[in-house]
């Protein structure tokens, strides 16, 4: 027993001499503590429902932040007025931002919000909750191990309709943030996108939609890590908090368990979300990110 940890630590040690600086950070194992990304799902869960405009909407801004600030990440708060069928609702995307050694940024989004419903109590532990939670611990890596690229790290507001989805009631958020940057001319280089990614029987299908590249080195960085089971090879297509930004003409991929029978049902609760999907899920982006990073390079390189 000792001695193979001796032997694994050799080998690190071995790696760690034998890359060029910049990558040694890279190829160690990812590390990604689900059960502190459960804690998160527990707490916002507590809040009750979280929809966008709600006071249980600011208390879930308020938490992600003051966890946030409490493991020294930069923070701010982008608020805007969203038109809804519902009337104008006061909405807010949480926006972390990690400095690379380079000024391109990925951004990393999910929402946070839980959808409105009339006559149920709908707490989101899967939907809304295990985004929030899993971003909340990827920009504690993030900020722990800098990498190449910047990293925004985005809570997006009002990704749920208020009735039903339309290109005018859904991903208020996303589409504001979208829009901004697009017409400042500050678009990311990429956008990874994570929803309902706590299911406690993960199964991620490819999203159509995505781009093919990104799935590719994610599906890979799940195959090296063992978790081919729940990174499934067949495809889905869902449109999310990524699609205002494919429509930018920027790259990006959705990662979604959309096989989930609680769906916007009052069933979606704690009990159906484990730590070790959330671990998974964290555990398979960031080792991802490296080749993402190259692959970006790359094709920056072959623009003419
Ligand atoms: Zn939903």
């Amino acid at each position: 027993m000792i001695r193979e940890r001796i032997g694994l630590l050799l080998a690190a040690v071995v790696l760690t001499w034998s890359l060029p600086l910049g990558a040694q950070d890279t190829r160690l194992p990812p590390v990604f503590d689900g059960a502190a990304a459960l804690r998160h799902v527990e707490r916002l869960v507590t809040i009750g429902p979280r929809p966008a405009g709600s006071p249980g909407a600011v208390r879930a801004r308020t938490y992600i932040v003051d966890e946030l600030r409490r493991a020294g990440v930069s923070v701010r708060l982008d608020s805007f007025d969203a038109a809804t069928p519902h009337g104008r609702l006061p909405m807010a995307n949480v926006i972390a931002t990690i400095p690379g050694r380079r000024k391109d940024v990925i951004l990393i989004g999910g929402h946070y919000d839980t959808k409105w419903f009339r006559d149920i109590a709908f707490v989101g532990a899967n939907d809304g909750g295990s985004s929030a939670a899993l971003l909340i611990e990827l920009a504690r890596r993030l900020h722990a191990r800098p990498r190449e690229y910047t990293y925004w790290v985005v809570w997006f507001d009002g990704e749920e309709a208020r009735e039903s989805w339309t290109a005018t009631d859904s991903l208020y958020g996303s589409r504001r943030m979208a829009g901004e940057l697009g017409k400042s001319r500050q678009l990311p280089s990429a956008v990874i996108v994570a929803d309902m990614i706590g299911d406690r029987n993960l199964g991620i299908q490819r999203e159509a939609g995505s781009t093919s590249w990104m799935n590719d080195v994610i599906w890979a960085s799940a195959g090296r890590l063992g978790y081919s089971e729940h990174f499934l090879p067949d495809s889905l297509v869902v449109e999310d908090d990524h699609a205002p930004f494919l429509r930018q003409g920027i790259p990006g991929a959705l990662l979604i368990d959309f096989d989930f029978p609680p769906w916007h049902t009052a069933a979606d609760t704690l009990d159906k979300v484990s730590a070790q999907s959330l671990e998974i899920v964290g555990k398979v982006l960031l080792d991802a990110l490296p080749g993402i990073e190259e692959g970006l390079s790359r094709s920056r390189g072959a623009r003419p």
